[in-house]
């Protein structure tokens, strides 16, 4: 669909050249994890040939090209996020990290027993458990708004259960296992209006739309590069000025500190503050590299496409006798999560496999979601700029054999 040359993309991607079991790739789990671009590939490679140090600590010239490459990479994910500054990019290892680090510093300072933190049942277990955590230190209580059928947050809901005692929201801008997309710049306006702090969890939502945190007004924001086409073990956690230089460290270390001594140590500003130890400095680097490569396609046309892509994929698998489409948000980004009638999900991912289809089967970390529709796995195919209709079709066409009890293609 479309003038999108999704071919073109995948030519980008080495991997996607890869056989398995004999087929060719036709790789469908992004929602679990993207695949990496040639020019990221270089990019890592680049550095450990020419630059690898560590940073901030030396005189030597491969301590500034490490550093300097460092603090670019920092500068790209300003930009592709539209920070106003450097300064409120913290690199972590992931969405996880970032959650937990907001969790533990920014939580363990301003929360206290009373309190109430307001999350969503479209929630990764990443953006529910260090809350959960939290609240059972600190005395406080976990609500979660809930969805209708379709898988849509429901406004009204949700702003029911802010009132003074809340002092957090946290919330996921796109479902991981459904697709739908929150109504996220309402819902972090209405929960300005009670006075909270709010985190969106921009795992699923960074490779799939543009990204503007001023725009969104968000307080903290999370992503992991391995979702946005970078490597794994680095991610980003996005925090406002005001908010980050009143929160005090989370982990103690080296690179962190302004002065030590046995009797007093002293912090060093955002970011560096909560960048104790060597950190990822390579894949921060893959990083920059990745979202480099996304804003050459372009965010918009990305978004565009794989809107056509979803709804052709919708379209095709809906006449898969016996499937049923978890999750009809009429906002919907990259995911279709199905079942089908008569089929064990965990067992259809297997026999995917065996036709080279790479999809999710199970509760992709979000168990509470798939038991609001009465399900504890389903399948799910999750889209990328590289996927093309071709890949759509020979998933569909898989599901009508293994429907037809003739599941894997004749040789
Ligand atoms: N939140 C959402 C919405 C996600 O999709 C994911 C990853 N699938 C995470 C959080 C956690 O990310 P990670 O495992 O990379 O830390």
């Amino acid at each position: 669909p479309g003038v999108f040359d999704a071919n073109a993309v995948k030519r980008d991607f080495p991997i996607l050249e890869e056989r398995v079991h004999g087929r060719r790739l036709v790789w469908l789990d992004n929602a679990a994890t993207t695949q990496k671009p040639q020019a990221v590939i270089d990019r890592l490679s680049y550095y450990y040939e020419h630059e690898n140090s560590n940073i901030h600590r030396a005189a030597h010239a491969l301590a500034a090209r490490a550093t300097d490459a460092y603090e670019a990479a920092r500068d790209k994910v300003r930009r592709f996020m539209n920070a106003p500054s450097s300064k409120n990019i913290i690199f972590v290892r992931g969405a996880t990290e970032g959650i937990n680090l907001v969790a533990q510093s920014w939580g363990w300072r301003n929360i206290v027993a009373g309190d109430e933190i307001v999350i969503t049942w479209l929630e990764h277990h990443a953006n529910i458990v260090p809350w959960q955590q939290l609240c059972s230190e600190k005395g406080c209580r976990l609500r979660v708004a809930p969805v209708n059928d379709r898988g849509e947050i429901i406004l009204e809901e949700y702003e029911k259960l802010l009132g003074p005692k809340t002092r957090l929201v946290s919330f996921t801008q796109v479902s991981n296992a459904l697709g739908s997309i929150t109504p996220a710049r309402e819902m972090v306006e209405i929960a300005h209006r009670y006075g909270a702090t709010v985190h969106v969890d921009g795992a699923q939502a960074v490779s799939h739309m543009p990204v503007d945190v001023q725009l969104l007004g968000a307080d903290f924001y999370s992503f992991s590069g391995h979702k946005v086409f970078g490597p794994t073990g680095i991610g980003v956690v996005y925090g406002t000025t005001e908010i980050l230089e009143d929160m005090p460290p989370w982990q103690g270390g080296g690179n962190m500190i302004a002065d030590v001594t046995f009797e007093k140590t002293t912090y060093g500003p955002p970011p560096s503050r909560f960048e104790a130890g060597t950190g990822n400095i390579a894949d921060a680097v893959g990083l920059g590299a990745a979202l480099d490569y996304l804003s050459g396609l372009g965010l918009a046309n990305v978004q565009r496409y794989e809107h056509e892509l979803l709804t052709y994929a919708e379209e095709k698998l809906s006449r898969v006798p016996g499937l049923r489409i978890i999750g009809t948000a009429r906002e919907k980004a990259g995911v279709i999560s199905f079942i089908l009638d008569g089929q064990r999900t965990e067992e259809m991912g297997g026999v995917l496999d065996q036709e080279g289809i790479a999809v999710r089967s199970g509760h992709h970390c979000a168990q509470p979601i798939l038991r609001r529709f009465g399900l504890e796995a389903t399948v799910r195919a999750s889209l990328a700029p590289y996927n093309t209709s071709e890949d759509i079709d020979a998933l569909a066409e898989a599901l009508h054999r293994i429907q037809a009890g003739r599941p894997v293609r004749g040789l």
